[in-house]
């Protein structure tokens, strides 16, 4: 035990023994007054008495200065030696007294602790927490309890209580007391107790953990240190166990401030959950996206479970999709098309930038807006096409006429369609509309260009067949007017020739009938389009037209049919069919005759162009073909080599076929024989 100290200058005994002398002589005094003089032998006696009961009093007295002092080393080691170290403050928070235990605590000599203030020793974080204590505690009539942390010189921590009492005494200034007790080895003690609690409870719970598809954490709120970590989180960040045990959150955090990261770890204390988005580095470098759930545990305050998700490959996947969307977003908008979508209560959701200078009344953007708030005068049959679409058809009309706000006519082409949402339900329409005035407008004038065309043509088609007629009847009228002429002058004859005369007037009945039926011909040929388009079986018709041909001519013919007995009916008009088909056999037939071929024969063949949806009929005779310089004008009006002919049966047979949406041209090869084709389109 250290030396005591004594307080100077206190000897009770030498400041009682004067004032018991004065007191002695005085009585005396007043005894030797009133009484008679005594004998000297009494007085001796007396006087010893006297002083054997001085001797007793001081022996009294050295007792109780004996107890005296060992009370006051008592005291004083009390209050030195005292297990809390008392500090006593003035007002200013200077130190005035502290014992030795409090010095110890603070860490310095005593002597050098006093006048000093006291904050000096408080550590730094706790410096708002002291002041405002200390500032309750001047204030307060009763004791005040608090917690610190003291920063002793050496660097170490201790955390103390401190209880503090306010004294006032009169005619001194008041002053604070304090009581500090070292509760470190509480606090640590309390820590170690929750960290084997928490790892008697992890191996509990490591087993769960462990099966868990998600990582897993397990954390000490107060220092950020990670307590345990289940394998599928080592395999997600390629540490090993033991070395994140030895790491510290902000260690693996890749994305949040130090700061951001004790707010989420406050946010789990206070309010017991947490659930964010963060980035962590891995071992190799490479940063992973991870969803967090953190949690307090109910069990070991001061811990917090976390789950950790690796949702790269989904923040991957967010990126492509936010970045084809934009690309959509792009694409509709710059789509040189009108085009919008709506939701089912027909708000935008998007619209191409056609479609907003169309109809978005010098708004740029729709999006968000109702389409019957921002063009409130729809046609009551829109919306009606906008229900039924909503409700899932799909509508479109290749013209409609569409009165715009400014009251002028204008056609679209349009088509409404529902779009369907992730849930497999209708979530709004999709509405397309192209504004095909312009066209319109040419496709009339093109109308129009083609009638006045048609017309012209008609014309010059009467005007031909007019020459045509009146070069086909010029020769029989010129033959019936020089048979007339010799009948005339036979007649005139004195012995006329009967014969003679009946001759010439039988050659101009000749010639007449031979005008007659030209004429007949021509307009055989004229009078073509009463007939309507029908489905037929094209087999059929050149089965019926072979024979028809083989009756009419006397050339006597092989034909070859080369038919597809399974093509499909094609549509066209089939008296027309017939025409040219047998326009075709027939000349096809004049031109074996006139040229005496020794086997005449005709090869009609029937093909399927799938390609093109048509069937082909192939029409070959064996006679001369055409020569080459006339191939180019076959198809001109008048064009003929026969003596009798018209020249209008090609030209006529083509605009029958072009009519019924075929085609009808020669094979332009070497003879022999002529090659003719035609196409028909098939029935749909
Ligand atoms: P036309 O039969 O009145 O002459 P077309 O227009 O039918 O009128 O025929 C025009 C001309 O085409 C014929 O005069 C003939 O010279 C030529 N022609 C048509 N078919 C054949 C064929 N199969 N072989 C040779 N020449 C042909």
């Amino acid at each position: 035990m250290p030396g005591k100290i004594k307080k100077p200058g206190i000897d009770p005994i030498a400041e009682v023994q004067p004032s018991l002398r004065r007191e002695a002589e005085a009585r005396l005094a007043r005894e030797a007054g009133g009484q008679a003089e005594r004998p000297a032998n009494e007085l001796v006696h007396e006087l010893q008495v006297h002083q054997i009961e001085l001797e007793m009093q001081n022996e009294e007295l050295r007792r109780t200065q004996v107890a005296l002092e060992e009370s006051r080393d008592r005291y004083v080691d009390f209050y030195d030696f005292a297990p809390a170290g008392y500090i006593t403050l003035n007002g200013d928070a200077l130190i005035v007294d502290i014992n030795l235990s409090g010095a110890a605590l603070l860490g310095k000599e005593r002597s050098k602790l006093v006048g000093r203030r006291f904050v000096s020793y408080v550590a730094p974080d706790d410096g708002d927490a002291w002041h405002r204590y200390f500032m309750s505690a001047k204030q307060s009539d009763g004791k005040l309890t608090g917690e610190l942390c003291i920063l002793r010189n050496d660097g170490s921590r201790v955390i103390v209580q401190i209880d503090s009492i306010r004294l006032v005494r009169e005619g001194a200034v008041p002053v604070v007391r304090l009581s500090l007790t070292d509760i470190s080895a509480l606090r640590q003690m309390e820590a170690a107790l929750r960290e084997s609690e928490m790892h008697r409870h992890l191996l509990e719970q490591r087993e769960i953990i462990q099966t868990a598809l998600d990582g897993f954490w397990m954390l000490d709120s107060w220092s950020g240190r990670i307590l345990e970590v289940n394998d599928i989180y080592c395999k997600m960040m390629g540490y090993a166990r033991e070395e994140l045990l030895t790491m510290n959150v902000s260690d693996v955090e890749a994305n949040e401030t130090p700061e951001e990261v004790k707010a989420h770890l406050r946010q789990v204390m206070e309010t017991g959950y947490d659930r964010f988005e963060t980035r962590q580095r891995h071992k190799r470098g490479h940063l992973v996206d991870v969803e967090v759930s953190a949690a307090r545990s109910s069990v070991n305050g001061g811990v917090n479970y976390a789950f950790f998700r690796d949702i790269s490959e989904r923040k991957r996947n967010e990126e492509v999709l936010r970045k084809s969307r934009n690309q959509l977003e792009t694409f509709i908008k710059q789509a040189p098309i009108c085009i919008a979508m709506f939701d089912r209560g027909m708000n935008y959701l998007a619209t191409s930038g056609r479609w907003a200078e169309e109809y978005g009344g010098g708004r740029e953007s729709l999006v968000g807006l109702n389409l019957y708030i921002s063009c409130p005068v729809m046609p009551a049959e829109w919306v009606g096409i906008h229900q039924q679409c909503l409700a899932g058809a799909a509508m479109e009309k290749d013209e409609d006429s569409w009165i715009r706000c400014d009251g002028t006519e204008h056609w679209l082409r349009w088509a409404v369609r529902p779009w369907i949402d992730e849930n497999t339900r209708i979530g709004g329409i999709i509405i397309s509309t192209a504004d095909i005035t312009e066209e319109k407008k040419l496709e009339a004038e093109i109308n129009e260009w083609r009638n006045s065309q048609e017309q012209l043509q008609k014309l010059q088609i009467a005007t031909q067949t007019a020459a045509a007629i009146a070069h086909e009847l010029n020769q029989p009228l010129l033959a019936i007017a020089s048979y007339s002429e010799a009948a005339l002058m036979l007649l005139q004859a004195e012995q006329p020739s009967l014969d003679k005369v009946r001759r010439a007037i039988d050659g101009a009945g000749k010639q007449a009938l031979r005008a007659g039926e030209s004429i007949r011909e021509l307009l055989e040929f004229l009078s073509l389009k009463e007939y309507p388009p029908e489905d037929f079986d094209l087999n059929g018709e050149i089965v019926k037209a072979i024979d028809i041909a083989g009756r009419e001519h006397e050339l006597k013919f092989r034909s070859d049919l080369r038919l597809d007995e399974g093509m499909p009916l094609v549509r066209a008009n089939r008296m027309h069919f017939e025409k040219v088909l047998l326009n075709l056999l027939h000349n096809g037939i004049d031109a074996m005759r006139q040229a005496g071929v020794p086997q005449p024969a005709i090869t009609v063949t029937v093909r399927t162009k799938k390609e093109a949806s048509v069937a082909m009929v192939t029409v070959q005779d064996n006679g001369p073909g055409v020569r080459k310089e006339d191939v180019e004008r076959l198809f001109e009006p008048f064009f003929t080599t026969k003596e009798n002919g018209i020249g209008m049966g090609l030209t006529i047979s083509r605009a029958l076929i072009e009519e019924s949406g075929g085609q009808l041209w020669i094979d332009p090869h070497e003879s022999p024989g002529a090659i003719f084709h035609l196409t028909l389109p098939f029935a749909t």
